[in-house]
């Protein structure tokens, strides 16, 4: 038995039976999971967490889910040092924690797994979400595992290929001709009317645990120690608090001697920043706007919990960073130039908050510093029109060789250099590789 107390108001403090449900009777603010953390002490240890599955459920006992009922194989991704990146923008230890190698190549199948757990124990059949695009994937893909049925709400303008990986686990997707946040209205009323497990609405509490894997996965993979600063993309902002949430605990169950203090600075892009302007005109609310960005999985005008996440921004000594679309997809290119990581347009925005908060000294040389890449680049090729271009050839070596010229390309040959591989003829007249004379293709 997972050891959640209660369900906790973050507002007034009340207190509820953990059920589905996810605003305070008193004041409609947001439930939190709380736990019995001296319980959960008493069992666990780095030792047991290392012998176990290779996967987000390593950390079942700090989730609440009473036991995992599926394994898609989300999480345990890999942390990559990420030597070339941090050589371009002068720090010494940076990584990127690649949360696009997921079951449904983002980080979302993080949340998706515990919500869906829970709602197994709770007794439903059918499970929902509203969704930007890569929470749709994630339910449809858990609710197929799980032979549940799905319906995921998701904003039409969203990109295609999102639309088509949700579709195809044949559960029903409904387009809606409006923006996020009319979508998420539209499913909380929903809700109130079919009995049906909204990962984020109803479920929203459970949902948000999640998260917390991002940072102790980290923790683990540096060698049980936190990292200095951490840079997280924000769209509700649930994540970047969860982050927080999840490095504390480790302290509060004793897998860390010491409270971290890790600063956490956010990302968010200039079309959709309700966030970051909050955060850097120091205002007690969080002005919702229109989103208009290349970055639709972050693109939430109105965000749940903006203010939570500008809290843990100041108390922790971060920063936000904001930036253009174009900007967005020059930090694309730049991660996947230079670390071989194909990320999202929500990767971009991340990795272009980064670039930012060096430049501008908010993150220190020496720090180490983890970069969250919540989604796989493949999600999003539109982003990438017009700024990539293969060379064009016909298939004779006279024709390569002046495209290589028309282009610009000057192939070095240094003298102390591997020599060019000497092409033969085989028996059916082809060229064929290989200058021992031998190859799989000749039989002689
Ligand atoms: C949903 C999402 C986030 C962050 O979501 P929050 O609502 O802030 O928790 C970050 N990156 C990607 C790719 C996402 O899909
Ligand atoms: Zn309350």
């Amino acid at each position: 038995m997972a050891d959640v107390k209660a369900l906790r108001c973050r507002e007034c403090a009340a207190e509820y039976d953990p059920g589905a449900l996810y605003a305070c009777e008193f004041c409609f603010g947001p439930l939190e999971c709380v736990y019995d953390y001296g319980q959960i002490a008493d069992r666990i240890d780095r030792a047991a967490i290392e012998r176990g599955p290779k996967s987000m459920w390593r950390y079942a006992s700090l989730l609440p889910v009473d036991s995992p009922s599926h394994n898609l194989g989300t999480g345990y991704t890999p942390l990559v040092r990420a030597e070339r990146l941090g050589a371009e923008l002068g720090l010494a230890r940076l990584y990127i924690k690649d949360d696009t190698r997921n079951p449904t190549n983002s980080f979302k199948d993080r949340v998706v797994s515990t919500a869906i757990a829970k709602a197994v124990e709770l007794g439903f059949k059918t499970v929902a979400c509203a969704s930007t695009g890569n929470l749709a994937n994630a339910v449809a893909a858990h609710a197929a595992k799980l032979g549940l049925e799905s319906f995921v709400f998701v904003p039409s303008s969203i990109e295609s290929a999102k639309i088509t990986a949700t579709a195809v686990y044949g559960g029903t997707v409904v387009t809606i001709d409006g923006n996020y946040d009319q979508v998420n209205r539209l499913c909380a009323e929903v809700a109130g009317t079919r009995p049906w497990a909204f990962m984020n609405v109803n479920l929203r509490p459970y949902y948000a645990e999640g998260s917390k894997t991002l940072a102790f996965e980290t923790v683990e993979q540096l060698g049980w120690h936190p990292p200095d600063h951490c840079v997280v993309p924000i769209a509700s902002g649930s994540l970047l608090t969860k982050i927080d949430k999840g490095l504390q605990e480790l302290h509060k169950v004793w897998l860390l001697s010491e409270a971290p203090r890790t600063r956490i600075s956010g990302a968010q892009a200039d079309g959709c920043s309700p966030v970051y302007r909050a955060w850097k005109d120091g205002t007690d609310f969080v002005k919702p706007v229109k989103p208009d960005t290349i970055a639709h999985s972050l693109a939430i005008g109105d965000p749940a919990d903006g203010l939570y996440a500008i809290d843990v921004v100041n108390r922790t000594g971060g920063a936000i960073g904001s930036s253009s679309d174009d900007e967005i997809v020059d930090a694309m290119q730049l991660l996947a130039r230079t670390e071989g990581i194909f990320a999202e347009t929500a990767g971009g925005v991340t990795i272009a908050a980064l670039c930012k908060l060096v430049a501008t000294g908010v993150i220190g040389r020496d720090e180490t510093v983890v970069a969250y890449v919540t989604g796989h680049g493949l999600k999003t090729l539109d982003a990438l029109h017009g700024r990539v271009a293969p060379l064009e050839t016909s298939p004779t070596l006279d024709d390569f060789d002046s495209a290589l010229e028309r282009a610009g390309v000057v192939v070095e040959m240094p003298p102390d250099g591997p020599e060019p591989v000497t092409p033969y003829a085989n028996e059916s007249g082809r060229f064929a590789g290989g200058s021992s004379g031998r190859s799989s293709g000749r039989s002689d």
